[in-house]
């Protein structure tokens, strides 16, 4: 029986009192155990995972730990569940909240921040100051599910209001897994300046961030959106998805070729999503003087950089973490309105007991695995409930 003072359920949508959800043991051992259903605080709820798609960060997570931070520390043995791509159904709604109704499907953010710090502040909740600060005497109320505080690989999971994004009912359970890919692609932009109408961008690495970088810099209307990458049926994703130009780095000089697609000036803006070493020189050279460089990938190495190209030419540097300033609802917008066909990089679906099987398919990129959807099959007695 889940009952919790303030806390507000719906008799005909019940909620079990345990769940099942994967715990992280040491690293690359996950466990499907019996939790407690957790408890929305004020200005919270409990969203019941309808789905989750598998994020390369989810793989270092649950691998070597960052940028996951669990009481201080690592987040291994800590009975921690990863998994940050989710979408759902709100289940309970926590002390005072009024803004969501149970029922309602939704998708979510990833970080809460912690509201009161100078970035939080900002509008820059993802670079809280308070990050991973959520526990014992620290307890500011930081969220960042699946990093900082439990994750959607589980049935249930509780999110802050401000993370939360009503969807449309013809939206697909799987496509609203990706709004939060979008709005992460949509803050890369976002931060660039965001008025991208006519301006040259090129997007550097055709995964989940950089094919939906791609598609949100075509919304936005720049012009030419150049993608590049090694491989030819992800790049003919990336044209499906709003791309102009492609460009293969296996045949052809990326640097020479953006020069050449941009009348020999190179672009206004790159958006960095390979990681590849090099990568990051590689796309100050595509750029022309004044031009603007974010880096959305995470590479494991450091990098061989010429700083004295990108100072000699005014080049401006900007690092993005996750989907700060709203920009997953400006991201959800687009999708909405079906500007892109972001289901274009879902590629594999499997239940949440699959989950291992799930994962492998995403690190070893099987069948060529772009995007990766982990479906909840329903308790027989919820689904009786529903078609009550
Ligand atoms: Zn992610
Ligand atoms: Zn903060």
């Amino acid at each position: 029986m889940y009952a919790h003072p303030g806390v507000t359920t719906d008799p005909a949508r019940p909620v079990p009192a345990t769940m099942k959800a994967w715990v992280l043991g040491d690293p690359d051992e996950l466990t499907l155990v019996e939790k407690e259903t957790p408890v929305p605080r004020r200005g919270e709820v409990l969203v019941r995972v309808d789905a989750i798609a598998i994020c390369a960060t989810d793989l270092d997570v649950i691998s070597h730990g960052p940028p996951a931070m669990i009481q201080g520390g690592a987040p291994f043995n800590k009975n921690f569940t990863p998994g940050h791509e989710y979408m759902g159904t709100v289940a309970a709604l926590g002390p005072g909240v009024d803004e969501f109704a149970i029922g309602q499907r939704v998708t979510v953010e990833i970080h809460a921040g912690c509201g009161q710090c100078k970035r939080c502040r900002m509008g820059m909740y993802t670079s809280c100051l308070n990050y991973g600060m959520n526990w014992g005497e620290h307890d500011k109320g930081h969220r960042a599910n699946g990093f900082t505080t439990n994750g959607g690989f589980a049935e249930y999971a509780v999110n802050n209001i401000n993370t939360l994004i009503r969807i449309d009912d013809a939206m697909s359970d799987a496509e609203a897994t990706l709004v939060v890919t979008a709005g992460t692609s949509m803050y890369g932009l976002t931060e660039l300046g965001g008025l991208v109408a006519g301006e040259s961008v090129v997007v550097t690495g055709p995964g989940p961030i950089g094919l939906l970088g791609a598609a949100v810099a075509k919304a936005l209307g720049a012009s030419p959106v150049i993608l590049t990458g090694t491989r030819d049926n992800r790049l003919e994703i990336g044209l499906a998805l709003g791309a102009d130009h492609v460009v293969n780095v296996r045949r052809e000089d990326p640097v020479e070729a953006v020069r050449r697609l941009t009348n020999g000036r190179g672009a206004d803006y790159v958006v960095e999503c390979s990681g590849a070493p090099g990568a990051i020189d590689q796309a100050g050279r595509m750029l022309n003087r004044g031009g603007k460089l974010c880096l959305a990938a995470f590479p494991h190495e450091p990098d061989q950089v010429d700083v004295g190209h990108l100072v000699r030419n005014n080049i401006y540097v900007y690092g993005i973490r996750g989907e700060g300033k709203s920009a997953t609802h400006r991201a959800y917008a687009f999708m909405a309105q079906k500007r892109f066909d972001a289901t274009r990089i879902h590629t594999h679906s499997f239940t949440l007991d699959e989950l291992p099987i799930a994962l492998r398919y995403a690190r070893e990129r099987i069948e060529d695995a772009i995007k990766v959807v982990v479906r909840m099959p329903r308790r027989l007695a919820e689904i009786g409930a529903e078609t009550a």
